[in-house]
């Protein structure tokens, strides 16, 4: 399958290494605190409910929606020029109240519908790493 973007190796702040390291075994997992139970991301040392700094990585539920995206024309850098338009996605996972910025790759974006059901799939960055984009469901 061809890249649906461009995509160097993700350098993540040293919060950020487990999610990729679930990543790298294609699992979506997002933090968990230990204390309170309430899920977040981007992955950060403490709870920002509680200011607990215990946690867990809980997999993704299946249900994700389109909670916004933006279209880009305009590519910013020459690598992207061939790739315009493409979508940048807001993913929302509603029963976690997490969001996740990502990619809708198998849709036009006069196709694209907040709200609209969307399906995890994976696709692997410059160094093998897996990436997390999505499926849009066809209605
Ligand atoms: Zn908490």
């Amino acid at each position: 399958m061809n890249r649906y973007l461009p995509t160097p190796s993700p350098n993540p702040p040293m919060d950020a290494v487990p999610f990729w390291d679930w990543c790298r075994k294609r699992e979506l997992r997002f933090q968990q605190c230990g204390a309170c139970g309430r899920h977040r991301h981007p992955p950060a040392p403490v709870c920002r409910f509680c200011g607990s700094d215990q946690v867990k990585w809980d997999p993704a539920p299946d249900e994700a929606e389109l909670f916004s995206y933006t279209i880009v024309h305009n590519a910013v850098t020459e690598a992207l020029k061939s790739y315009v338009p493409y979508n940048i996605a807001v993913v929302g996972f509603p029963s976690l109240q997490v969001r996740l910025i990502s990619n809708i790759i198998d849709m036009p974006p006069s196709s694209l519908r907040i709200g609209m059901p969307l399906r995890l799939t994976w696709q692997e960055c410059d160094d093998g790493t897996p990436l997390p984009l999505f499926l849009g469901e066809k209605s």
